[in-house]
């Protein structure tokens, strides 16, 4: 039996919801279901406002149309993401300018980012690695400091706090995903917090391909027409009425997370007390969401030899980012002098173990029995 890395996964209603909206003739965007998934994070989340959209990669483009970006303005992004986090703003015609990682947590160094505001800046975007929040504290204050804008990327993070606040509510604004390898799934999908009121009705236009639809729809104008920019962002219903299901099952979705995530680390703390790996850290401040768990090993060709050593024996165990500065589009920004030594060390010795709702204990103890006999240790 092989052991995937991830796994979609079904925990209720979703085939039902599905089927009730079918029936009702409710396929397109913002319908019921639609209503419901945004009604749900808004009291979840206690955020100001939640649009539904299909995909994070959606949210980050209408917050980055949001932020008003003139050709020039720099935005400071971790180089060690995701690319929507980084493209979205490129599209606006801005400049990426990126700040290395705490070698603790895989999330932008707090300490790292002043140094890089120039009169140019005008965005931060935290992305919380591994559903673990980023210094939130110091990242507001330069942003008062400096008078700019925090865009959330939050896609790992949804049902995570920092001091008790729901990641992507601490930002102006802050970006969800409901892809099939996040916590709460729907194939694709996504949302956007909108934190500040200020961003409320422009959010709704951009996502309705530019119109004042949502307006003409609540009776506020009498038709609807083409007002700014914008384009087709909405979800589907069908996709709805599937993250609906999950998000009704999100406390347990995130316990069984949770159980996942301590028992890998109690099976794994005599390797780390050894010396053979480094296991994820969870600053006081942070409520994770046990979306990811990763181990930190010595070096890439000990990282390579254990993925190998995994696929002989069924096991998925994969890499994550190759560092934005580094890549071809990227380096069309970034001198390839300017190094961030903790991302492009660390990106090469993090590994990514199996970690899905429907995994079992007895996979979990086959994965750690594999690293066991990998190193040797028994
Ligand atoms: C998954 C992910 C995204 C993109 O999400 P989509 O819903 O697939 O667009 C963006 N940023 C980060 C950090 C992610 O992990």
């Amino acid at each position: 039996m092989q052991i995937p890395f991830n796994k979609p996964f079904i925990v209720g209603k979703e085939l039902y919801y599905i089927e009730q909206a079918v029936k009702e003739g409710n396929l397109a965007g913002d319908g019921p279901f639609t209503k419901k998934c945004a009604a749900w994070m808004e009291n979840s989340f206690a955020a100001k406002r939640v649009l539904l959209v299909h995909s994070c990669t959606a949210a980050l483009e209408i917050a980055a149309i949001l932020c008003d970006l003139q050709p020039g303005d720099e935005v400071i992004v971790p180089s060690y993401t995701f690319v929507s986090t980084v493209n979205a703003f490129v599209l606006r015609g801005a400049k990426p300018v990126f700040c290395d990682i705490r070698s603790d947590t895989m999330n932008m160094d707090e300490n790292k980012i002043e140094e890089l505001i120039t009169p140019l800046t005008k965005v931060i975007v935290p992305v919380h690695y591994a559903g673990v929040a980023c210094n939130m504290d110091k990242i507001m204050r330069l942003a008062v400091k400096y008078n700019l804008l925090v865009v959330e990327d939050a896609a790992q993070g949804v049902c995570s706090r920092y001091k008790g606040q729901a990641l992507g509510t601490i930002g102006h604004l802050g970006c969800y995903s409901f892809h099939e390898t996040k916590n709460f799934i729907s194939g694709e999908g996504g949302a956007l917090a909108i934190n500040d009121c200020r961003f409320i009705e422009r959010a709704e236009i951009i996502r309705e391909k530019g119109t004042d639809r949502s307006k003409f729809f609540r009776g506020q104008v009498d038709k609807y027409t083409w007002v700014d920019i914008g384009s087709s962002y909405l979800a589907s219903e069908l996709t709805a009425a599937f993250l609906y299901a999950q998000l009704e099952e999100a406390d347990k979705i995130t316990k069984k997370r949770h159980e996942i995530w301590k028992q890998y680390l109690q099976l794994l703390l005599p390797l780390e007390a050894a010396g053979i790996l480094r296991l994820p850290v969870i600053p006081d401040a942070c409520t994770h969401n046990g979306h990811m768990f990763y181990i930190l090993l010595e070096s890439q060709t000990v990282r390579a030899a254990l993925i190998a050593h995994f696929k002989l024996h069924d096991i998925m165990a994969v890499f994550h980012y190759i560092p934005l500065h580094s890549s071809p589009m990227g380096k069309s920004f970034w001198p390839e002098e300017k190094h961030l030594p903790v991302t492009e060390n660390m990106s090469e010795r993090l590994l990514r173990l199996p970690c899905y709702y429907e995994l079992t204990d007895s996979d979990i103890r086959k994965v750690i029995s594999e690293i066991k006999l990998f190193f040797k240790i028994i």
